[in-house]
């Protein structure tokens, strides 16, 4: 046992502490008819430490007093929290410790609708990762995820030890969408108005200029769109979009190259309407999905890899390299379970090891991408869906009888 966690600590990458946390519930009865308003409180304990270690393929984990491995894959078991289970959650900062660095001398409240936002987030990067390592791709799915962390409003989170307040990503096309009506119109559009029943526009999509119709262009500026052509063109998501696509011609290939895959995916396969948990899109109507072309296909990748840089990036600001002079190694230096968190997907490598959602309990587990069959978390997980799986055949049986 004590060679193994050599070999552990040897094959680390980084390790960090966090200070456990006492999770309290204050309810307060204000009007004698209406129900009592609850508020969640966290109160960092001062005395104690709970260590970490991140190691490939073992993941992030939790250390117990002489260093051995007492939890594993804490992403996995976080992110398999369902939205709105309190009680998960608490368990899970009891054992953790909380996400963010806390005074240790009085409670403060928390927002735990923000807490599921941070918790959504983190689930929807690793399974993107994830998608985009499967063997088999799933493009609805791979855009759904994308477009969910870059079209959702980032959140702020903010506690009296902390200079900053935390931010999620704000993704840079994000803003660019949202200043879509800041961008005038290219001056030679004023001509081809005279001449023409169309206004061009450079396309990397198409890989030649694209002749957006006149008509449709002039109720897009109205804010009217086309709902009998194109069902939810009268929404913001395409208005901002079509009105980025023709006036935002000089942003960078960056942004053109996003911008161009949104207008021509909403205009021939369908207009967005939701992102479902799962990744799933809901659409305005049903789907043309032949329509998506294989270039298509291409950029949705392109974009799922640009969004997942975007979103690890701006969670790495609680990293810093250190320098380690007892060891005269360099090392990392985390200042915050989150940071953490985000520092072990910052380390998968989806062409290797993605995480899957265990068949059984929900649990998302990591394994080897070309591993295809294994679709459960433990022999415990697998003995039980089998289990049942017996029962549930043998009742019908006995109903058939
Ligand atoms: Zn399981």
């Amino acid at each position: 046992m004590a060679e193994n966690n050599d070999n552990f600590f040897e094959n680390n990458l980084f390790r960090f502490e966090n200070r456990p946390c006492a999770c309290a519930e204050d309810t307060h009865y204000i009007t004698p008819s209406q129900p009592p308003q609850t508020t969640i409180k966290v109160q960092a304990i001062p005395t104690d430490k709970i260590q970490f270690a991140f190691a490939p393929i073992v993941g992030l984990v939790r250390l117990g007093d002489k260093g051995a491995l007492v939890e594993k894959n804490l992403l996995g078991n976080l992110i398999a929290i369902k939205n709105g289970d309190t009680k998960a959650l608490f368990e899970y900062f009891g054992r953790n410790g909380f996400l963010f660095n806390i005074s240790d001398t009085e409670y403060e409240p928390i927002d735990t609708q923000k807490m599921f936002e941070l918790i959504r987030r983190l689930r929807t990067t690793v399974e993107l990762l994830s998608a985009l390592g499967a063997i088999k791709k799933d493009y609805q799915k791979i855009l759904g995820l994308s477009l969910y962390l870059i079209l959702s409003n980032p959140i702020e989170i903010s506690f009296s030890t902390m200079d900053t307040p935390y931010r999620t990503c704000l993704h840079s096309f994000h803003q660019k969408l949202q200043a879509a009506n800041d961008y005038p119109a290219p001056e030679y559009f004023q001509q081809e108005l005279y001449t023409e029943e169309s206004v061009t526009i450079p396309d990397t999509l198409l890989g030649q200029p694209y002749k957006f119709d006149m008509q449709l262009y002039m109720n897009v500026l109205e804010g009217s769109g086309d709902e009998h052509w194109i069902p939810g063109s009268s929404q913001l998501l395409f208005h901002n979009t079509a009105i980025l696509f023709a006036h935002a011609i000089n942003e960078t290939p960056q942004i053109r190259r996003i911008v161009d895959f949104l207008f021509h995916y909403f205009y021939d396969v369908g207009v967005v309407r939701n992102v479902n948990e799962d990744g799933s899109i809901d659409y305005y109507k049903k789907p043309d999905l032949k329509k998506i072309s294989s270039s298509m296909k291409e950029r949705i990748i392109e974009i799922a890899r640009l969004v997942i840089s975007e979103e690890i990036n701006s969670n790495m600001s609680d990293v810093h390299p250190v320098y380690d002079a007892r060891k005269m190694v360099p090392s990392w230096n985390v200042d915050s379970l989150l940071g953490g968190l985000y520092f072990s997907i910052f380390y998968m490598k989806p062409d290797l090891e993605l995480f899957r959602r265990c068949r059984q309990c929900g649990t998302f587990f990591p394994v080897r991408a070309t591993s295809t069959r294994k679709v459960y978390c433990s022999d415990e997980c697998r003995n039980r869906y089998q289990q049942n799986m017996h029962r549930k055949r043998k009742r019908e049986q006995e109903e058939n009888d």
